[in-house]
């Protein structure tokens, strides 16, 4: 019997990418700084495939003015979870403007999806995983779906599990590009002086890494800078990103 037709819109053509993709784009852009690496992608085989996805975090400027720089019409994807700081919701806004982005999409969470599940607004209380997949990883899913490739502003010193951060990943048949996977803190802190990029305004009061308020705190001296994410709880990514190829150790 034949299959039923399928709507034309629900059918993916996206081309796959391979392991061997992979290498030839890190034999093409070994020792190629992160700004140049970003310019040949986005005017090159990649333009108009691509977007920018971004928490706009504490260092997300760095990335955002790399992108801008070369193109601000390239789509920036922001997931506003709904708990947001609003502290975040104003930093956006402004790094937005300054930056001068033209194609800024927030997605939010299915609203049906949280009157089922998340009635009360408090399941980041007793299931963050299933909190972050309603309100994180399914709208970015949703906001991905027109792109071959994303870019992710993830450093590899941020977390132990980020450590082995390649800068190329192929993650649910897109290419997911990591241009400042060995960047350090002083590169970033150079590159916020060299173009005079605004800060967010929690980081100075303690909080080198920014998710939602609720599962956010303060970083003791000594501790990872994502040690202030779901504090308590044995969860160190949001479920957006996998484990990065040659990482032994879990995402979630
Ligand atoms: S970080 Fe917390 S509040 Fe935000 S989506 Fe995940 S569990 Fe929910």
């Amino acid at each position: 019997m034949a299959e039923p037709a399928r709507r034309l819109d629900t059918i993916d053509v996206r081309p796959a990418w391979t392991a061997d993709d992979l290498a030839a784009m890190e034999a093409s852009y070994t020792g190629v700084p992160a700004p140049a690496m970003l310019a040949l992608l986005l005017t090159g085989e990649l333009k108009g495939r691509i977007a920018a996805v971004s928490s706009f975090g504490a260092e997300s400027a760095v990335l955002l003015h790399m992108v801008a720089s070369v193109d601000p019409d390239v789509p920036v994807v922001f997931t506003n979870t709904q708990k947001m700081f609003g502290e975040t919701l104003a930093y956006r806004d402004e790094l937005a403007e300054r930056l001068g982005l033209t194609d800024l999409r927030v997605y939010r969470p299915d609203p049906r999806v949280l009157r089922l599940r998340d009635g009360t607004g408090l399941r980041w209380s007793y299931d963050p995983d299933g909190c972050c997949e309603q309100r994180k990883v399914e709208p970015l899913r949703r906001a991905l779906v027109p792109f071959d490739a994303w870019i992710s502003g993830r450093k590899g010193f941020q977390a132990g599990t980020r450590r082995a951060l390649p800068r190329f990943e192929i993650d649910d048949g897109r290419l997911k590009i990591n241009p400042l996977a060995d960047w350090s803190k002083g590169d970033l802190d150079t590159y916020f002086a060299a173009h005079d990029l605004p800060r967010h305004p929690l980081e100075a009061q303690g909080y080198p890494s920014i998710g939602c308020a609720p599962c956010t705190s303060k970083v003791r001296p000594g501790e990872d800078p994502r040690a202030g994410r779901w504090r308590g709880w044995d969860k160190v990514e949001c479920g957006i990103h996998q484990p990065a190829v040659g990482t032994d150790e879990p995402a979630f």
